[in-house]
Order: C-alpha cells, then sequence, then structure tokens
C-alpha cells in the first residue's frame, strides 16, 4: 500500500495521479480513516471528468503531520523530489512576495499557500543525505523526474536547495506579519 505521512502528501499525490481519461482533478466525496495495527486513510469519489469511481487508500501514521508539512525528517516515499519541487515552484508563481499588494481578506490564504510551498522544498531537502551535498540519482522514481534531473541536476543540489529556503524567510515574516499582527524578523512555524 501506499505509505504517507500527512493529508497534505496524500492530496498531492492524488493530484499527481489522473483519472485514465485524463481528468486530473480527483474532487473526493468521501474521506476516513480506518483504524488497525496500521492506520489506512481512504479517499472516494467519482471523476469529474467521466463519473468513474475512484479510490486512494494511504497507509498512514497515528501521529500524522502537522499543518503545512508534508512530513517529519524521513523522506516522502510515495513522491519524488521533482514533483515536490514543481508544488514549490506552483508556489512561487502564485503568492506575490509582498502580502500588502493583496486584499486583506486574502491574505490568510496565501500565506498557507506559502507555508505549503515552502514546506514542499523542504521535503526536496530530505533526499539528500545528510552528508551530501548533491541529490543522489535513485532519488528520482518518475518519468519526469529523472529527466529533470538528467537536464539539470544542479537544480537539485543543496546549496541551491538551501539558497531558495533562505530567499524566502523575508517574505514568511511578512506574512506572519500581515495575518497574525506580529512583528516580523521572528521564523514562523519551524516544522
Ligand atoms: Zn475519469
Amino acid at each position: 500500500m501506499l505509505r504517507a505521512r500527512s493529508p497534505e502528501e496524500c492530496h498531492l499525490y492524488m493530484g499527481l495521479h489522473p483519472c485514465t481519461c485524463g481528468a486530473e482533478r480527483f474532487a473526493w466525496q468521501r474521506h476516513y480513516l480506518i483504524p488497525g495495527a496500521e492506520q489506512t486513510s481512504v479517499y472516494e469519489g467519482e471523476c469529474p471528468g467521466c463519473g468513474e469511481a475512484r479510490e486512494f487508500r494511504f497507509a498512514v501514521p497515528d501521529t500524522l503531520a502537522p499543518p503545512f508539512t508534508f512530513g517529519g525528517d524521513e523522506p516522502s516515499q510515495v513522491l519524488d523530489p521533482y514533483q515536490f519541487l514543481t508544488r514549490y515552484h506552483l508556489t512561487t508563481r502564485v503568492v506575490p512576495s509582498d502580502p500588502a499588494v493583496l486584499p486583506e481578506s486574502q491574505r490568510a490564504r496565501y500565506y498557507a499557500e506559502l507555508r505549503t510551498g515552502i514546506a514542499a522544498l523542504r521535503e526536496v531537502l530530505k533526499f539528500i543525505p545528510a552528508d551530501a551535498a548533491a541529490m543522489p540519482a535513485d532519488a528520482f522514481t518518475s518519468e519526469a523526474g529523472r529527466a529533470a534531473f538528467e537536464a539539470d541536476p544542479e537544480q537539485f543540489a543543496r546549496e541551491r536547495l538551501e539558497g531558495l529556503l533562505d530567499s524566502h524567510q523575508e517574505t514568511l515574516a511578512a506574512y506572519q506579519a500581515a495575518v497574525r499582527g506580529t512583528t516580523p524578523g521572528q521564523s514562523p512555524a519551524s516544522s
């Protein structure tokens, strides 16, 4: 069975696995947990494209990773570095660096998106062994991931990824301040 660490990870996985009819969006209508030696998280619904019943089952830990994170220190077992990097890039395309340009009512939503995107970037780093600078080629399990790594392995290098993480600290602080009315400068949720 698929092994996920959080609802976010399940959602991202489902979004990357379109129906055989080609419809990418899977608007699941039912979600439930089956208790057991290993808890199972089940998503069910009909494909909005063809009406076919679809179902995803994930083995999940008793303690799920908190919101705005995909998992703990260990790398994902269902998604690869490329899929997380793509998720991160999606965030950078939609979230403006200055929350002041957004209507006040929208800021919390964009802050949530920013936190999720940065969490995805952190997931990419988890595939690099602690003492290594480069991403191992065998971290990639998707076709697109292997191709992206072959074309430009540097985009997955530790230094580059950590640089990107750093580059968002100011934006994160600005959003945190805009949403919570706190003073920028303090790092938001470290997880
Ligand atoms: Zn379908």
